[in-house]
């Protein structure tokens, strides 16, 4: 770093004398009674990890420079600071230097504080938000157990990662080659009985209110909108030779279905389950199959692998006869977790039919072609042939026929699906917030309405899955509704349900009566939103929800919590993500300490586009540094 600095300019005497003055003239103090415009601007605020790092400079950094733009203009400003404070890493921080992941959490916050404030940004600290504090995750707790009520959370059994050797369930990040991150074990799938709620209710006006937002990127919204994945099309029932039972397939091409010559089921479908439970042979891969990941972005590059089961499927709409197998590539989570294979007009089917030398039946030609001899793989839509009654018509007008077709004989419906999931918000971890619900013997799943429920700080932390567990004070309770002794959950709740709503709470942070007041329906919804565009997915999306949710719970009037979306560009350095492992960091204080903050943001602000990557430069600072001494 040079250290050539102007000493005509002192920056610590400039920074500090303007930094008392706007905090003794209460000047980023929000305000509901002033007369101008609200204008409520909001950057993702961080996780206490120790030290603010330069990504968190940038983009503070912008947001500082629109909120005081604003305020010039007139309007009336709103811009909170809060910290994103439970998750993982304080255990794992905790575990490694020997200490409480709690007294971790709060000295970093601390640390982070005096750094932001050093930053000179405007925020309005006495609207500040810790998400570990109870009277910040009461509030939580209240709004699930109104879910609850709606029949909105539910418990269900899902697979989880198990490391066998440490005895706990993992995150997908620790699981690292299909191995424990500590343990180094191989992970194995457990189902365990888990905590969702019922964002799915909500999807189809997740995916409409996605036309409403002019303002932000094409790219998040398409994102959002694939996460969603709305498909329509055609459930269609194929008999089961030999047996009284069916088989439900679900797809968006019911134009193809001359064309199946297979049908495939996921591992887990039920039919591969009462199969394996028979045959040591289809036990042997299915097992296998639920050891892998289950990720989609796996999926697509997955070797594909399947086993022949004895039974053979009905096409009610022809007669025809087809085997049915189980294959590696289903999903049974998606649909109906059985798809009809038509490896001709379909890229996964065409792979899987090319491995097991499966039959390809070309039933859609191209629109432009003359003859009806086409050979490989068409997946576009075109025009029927080899598919009795309906050849001759044209792919929209078929799905149409075929679908009614299959009405009429009682072998299909028309179905919307989506690919969204329940959101599973259960965490077998220690630092979060407790999920308020007893178990009784006798009265079954009883909400614990006696809140908050207090997350234990007081005892030693030790190396285990999940500490409650081991902390019969906190789990020992009287059942509420009959007084008899019952357990407490021990789950806590996933980091991203804090992150869903902390936009409107910071409107109100110091109400201890009620999740909301009026003074979220004055500043809400956020007029802009800045971070980083990793979060285009599961934190807006889920934050999208919950504010929908909160909405139909009266406590806001408003549609969309985030008006505006800007994603800013990363700080690069060498021409990579600055990360401890590639030993590229450029820590911020050593600059807040040696050049003066204005420097710094002056440099952020002026060395690239803000939605751009920023290339790091020395020489960059230095330049500001000089403009900045005139
Ligand atoms: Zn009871």
């Amino acid at each position: 770093m040079s250290m050539k600095i102007n000493k005509t300019y002192s920056a610590r005497d400039v920074e500090q004398e303007a930094q008392s003055y706007w905090s003794s003239a209460k000047i980023f103090l929000a305000d509901e009674h002033n007369s101008g415009e609200k204008f409520y601007s909001l950057c993702m605020f961080p996780y206490p990890s120790g030290n603010i790092h330069m990504g968190h400079v940038r983009n503070y950094s912008i947001g500082d420079a629109i909120i005081r733009y604003q305020k010039m203009c007139g309007k009336n400003v709103f811009q909170p600071m809060g910290w994103d404070a439970f998750g993982l890493p304080a255990e794992n921080a905790a575990i490694k230097n020997n200490t409480h992941p709690a007294s971790w959490t709060y000295k970093n916050i601390n640390n982070m504080r005096i750094q932001l404030k050093q930053m000179g940004y405007g925020y309005d600290w006495s609207r500040e938000i810790a998400t570990c504090s109870p009277d910040y995750y009461r509030w939580e707790q209240w709004l699930f157990l109104r879910l609850y009520e709606r029949g909105l959370a539910y418990k269900k059994k899902s697979v989880v990662n198990w490391d066998p050797v440490d005895e706990t369930v993992l995150a997908n990040e620790q699981v690292i080659n299909g191995r424990g991150w500590r343990s180094d074990a191989l992970v194995e799938k457990r189902e365990i009985s888990q905590w969702f709620l019922k964002i799915t209710d909500y999807a189809e006006e997740l995916l409409d209110g996605l036309n409403h937002l002019e303002e932000w990127s094409v790219q998040v919204k398409t994102m959002q909108k694939n996460w969603i994945g709305k498909s329509t099309g055609v459930q269609v029932s194929f008999k089961i030779k030999g047996t009284g039972n069916t088989v439900e397939v679900f797809t968006s091409r019911p134009d193809t279905i001359f064309g199946c010559s297979f049908i495939a089921l996921a591992p887990d479908h039920s039919f591969a389950r009462e199969l394996s439970e028979r045959e040591p042979d289809i036990k042997l891969f299915t097992d296998k199959c639920m050891q892998m990941s289950t990720a989609e972005s796996d999926l697509a590059t997955l070797t594909k692998k399947g086993i022949q089961t004895d039974y053979i499927a009905i096409n009610l709409l022809n007669g025809e006869e087809v085997p049915i197998w189980i294959a590696n590539y289903i999903l049974s989570s998606y649909g109906t977790g059985a798809i009809m294979g038509v490896p001709a007009h379909d890229e996964r089917d065409h792979e899987f039919a090319g491995l097991y030398d499966l039959p390809v039946k070309h039933v859609i030609k191209p629109v432009d072609k003359e003859s009806a001899n086409i050979e490989g793989l068409f997946t576009g839509k075109g025009i029927l042939i080899n598919s009795g009654e309906f050849n001759g018509l044209v792919s929209d007008d078929a799905i149409e026929g075929v679908t009614q077709k299959l009405r009429e004989i009682k072998a299909g419906t028309f179905e919307t699906k989506y690919r969204l999931r329940d959101w599973g918000v259960s965490r077998q971890r220690y630092w979060g917030a407790p999920i308020p619900i007893i178990y009784c013997d006798d009265c079954g799943t009883v909400p614990e309405n006696d809140l908050p429920v207090v997350l234990p700080e007081e005892f030693e932390f030790t190396d285990k899955s999940n500490v409650l567990k081991n902390i019969p004070e906190f789990y020992n309770v009287k059942c509420p509704s009959c007084g008899k002794n019952a357990v407490r959950e021990t789950d806590t709740f996933d980091t991203f349900v804090e992150s869903s709503w902390y936009s409107a709470r910071f409107t109100c942070a110091d109400q201890p009566n009620m999740m909301l007041d009026e003074r979220a329906d004055y500043w809400a919804p956020v007029d802009l939103y800045i971070g980083g565009i990793e979060h285009a997915i599961l934190h807006l999306l889920y934050a999208r929800f919950i504010h929908k949710v909160m909405r139909d719970e009266g406590l806001l009037t408003s549609d969309e919590p985030f008006v505006r979306l800007f994603t800013q560009g990363m700080v690069l350095k060498d021409g990579s993500k600055m990360s401890k492992s590639k030993g590229n960091v450029v820590n911020p204080q050593d600059y807040i300490d040696n050049y003066g903050a204005d420097t710094l943001r002056l440099f952020m602000m002026f060395s690239a586009p803000p939605e751009q990557q920023l290339e790091w430069s020395d020489s960059g600072v230095d330049g500001a540094h000089i403009a900045k001494s005139y």
